[in-house]
């Protein structure tokens, strides 16, 4: 089962529901559809009814952050797990760069993840270097501290997926080489194998990905699906995505 996430970030008005009925509709029909799952993480203000209109159907609905206290503690524009679960969604991003470039520490990042997973979250949770980290050869450390920092053997990784996105590579069309990422999703998950004495969580792919590129990351077997930011706002481009991936 492969994973195919799309993040909005700050995109779409209650009118852009149009984009996923589309999509939607291609992956009712489509031959494949047993194949992979997809998943929308929309802004807050549209999960509710994002969420109500396709229960049930092939698109599952997530948050892009979510907040590490109890449901309705005190605390000025946060949104609680509890909150996002009682409007349909069904996952959460951590973690993701443009929030840990605004502060979120690996101390936080811990307590998003409990809390997401106490309430039932399922967690994609967000890894990655940057361009000054890959040059000095110090992406796997970086990335082993990430996800050392953060998970533990305690947590269930069923409810637990990883998504490696490498910060230079997010939105700057910029590429890491087969080679380079097939050797990064192998190492991650021998990371994540030592952690949880097991099997590893899905390990996916993000940055940059469109429906080009996809043709090189398809052949990438060890990846289990991927993170897509700008490619996910167009139903063209995410369906052109799903039918080049499985072509
Ligand atoms: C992202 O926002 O997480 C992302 C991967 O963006 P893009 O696909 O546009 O690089």
């Amino acid at each position: 089962m492969k994973y195919f996430i799309g993040n909005w970030k700050m995109f779409g008005i209650p009118t852009s529901i149009n984009i996923l009925k589309k999509i939607n509709s291609f992956c009712s029909k489509d031959k494949n559809r047993k194949k992979y799952r997809v998943i929308i993480t929309p802004p807050f203000t549209l999960i509710e009814k994002f969420a109500k209109t396709f229960k049930g159907k092939k698109i599952s609905i997530g948050a892009q952050n979510c907040y590490y206290k109890d449901p309705f503690s005190s605390n000025t524009s946060a949104v609680s797990p509890y909150m996002i679960k009682s409007v349909g969604a069904k996952y959460t991003l951590i973690g993701h760069s443009d929030n840990r470039g605004e502060g979120d520490n690996d101390v936080l990042l811990k307590k998003k993840v409990q809390f997401a997973l106490k309430n039932k979250l399922k967690i994609v949770f967000c890894i990655g270097e940057n361009k000054v980290e890959k040059k000095n050869k110090k992406t796997i450390i970086v990335l082993k501290k990430q996800l050392q920092n953060v998970l533990e053997k305690k947590f269930d990784k069923n409810n637990i997926i990883i998504a490696y996105e490498p910060i230079w590579s997010i939105g700057t069309g910029k590429l890491p080489t087969p080679l380079e990422l097939r050797e990064i999703t192998i190492q991650i998950k021998n990371i994540l194998q030592n952690i949880f004495s097991r099997n590893s969580p899905a390990v996916l792919y993000g940055g940059s990905v469109d429906e080009k590129s996809i043709e090189i990351f398809k052949e990438i077997n060890e990846i289990d699906g991927f993170l897509i930011g700008g490619a996910s706002k167009s139903s063209k481009k995410f369906i052109d995505i799903l039918k080049n991936y499985y072509r």
